[in-house]
């Protein structure tokens, strides 16, 4: 705590940066700097706040929650993007993913079914000066096909197979990461790569994630 019983949130975000990411597997500079300066409190609801830089994941409303930050930053790390890239993202969420993303990269196009998140997501991203992302409220299985072809797509709900237009939307030689399995079960995180004729998949640790819904 600091004075006036303000949190002292940049050093519980460097202490978050420390021991469970840098501690881990994470090593790319451009993910450590954005995971260092996402404000991660700032999109969990308020009486959470405090908790916000647990090793864990958090409820944000409406049955959904925000990934725990290891896998935020392990979902980055593993998609490679550069400076230059055009990102897609099914499920919006509180919208940190994006936030996280959009510290990287030219721009992010994220997409939310459930519309009071987007609607969230979408206000809280403007008022933290987040110019650079697009939220769009919708089924992400269709994808964004006026914005395709993009340069990596990162999906953060689990479904059970690999929707075919995200893949018609990845550019030749971008990747996806994406959870797949079975709804309420152990999911495995799987990196997709897009060759020139043929997809690449590599599986990289079972993770739990919310479900991927579809729109009635
Ligand atoms: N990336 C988010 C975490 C999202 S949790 C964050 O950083 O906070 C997964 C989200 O995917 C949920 O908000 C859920 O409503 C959404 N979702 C599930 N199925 C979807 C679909 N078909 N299209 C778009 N969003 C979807």
């Amino acid at each position: 705590m600091t004075g006036f019983g303000q949190t002292d949130y940049t050093s519980k975000r460097k202490q978050m940066v420390t021991t469970q990411l840098k501690a881990r597997d994470i090593k790319d500079p451009a993910t450590l700097y954005a995971m260092s300066n996402v404000r991660r409190h700032l999109f969990v609801p308020k009486n959470i706040q405090s908790q916000a830089y647990r090793d864990g994941p958090l409820p944000i409303g409406s049955g959904q929650t925000i990934s725990q930050p290891y896998i935020v930053a392990l979902m980055t790390q593993e998609l490679q993007v550069k400076q230059t890239d055009r990102v897609l993202e099914i499920g919006t969420g509180s919208g940190y993913q994006a936030a996280v993303l959009a510290k990287i990269v030219d721009s992010v196009y994220t997409i939310e079914i459930v519309k009071n998140l987007a609607l969230t997501a979408q206000d809280r991203l403007k008022k933290l000066g987040y110019t650079n992302v697009n939220v769009k409220w919708g089924d992400g299985y269709h994808g964004w096909p006026s914005k395709a072809p993009f340069d990596a797509i990162i999906v953060t709900a689990g479904a059970d197979s690999i929707p075919q237009p995200l893949i018609d939307q990845l550019k030749k030689g971008g990747r996806m990461i994406i959870p797949v399995g079975p709804n309420n079960a152990v999911m495995q995180l799987v990196l997709v790569k897009k060759m020139e004729d043929k997809i690449i998949t590599k599986n990289l640790i079972p993770v739990r994630f919310v479900p991927f819904t579809r729109e009635d």
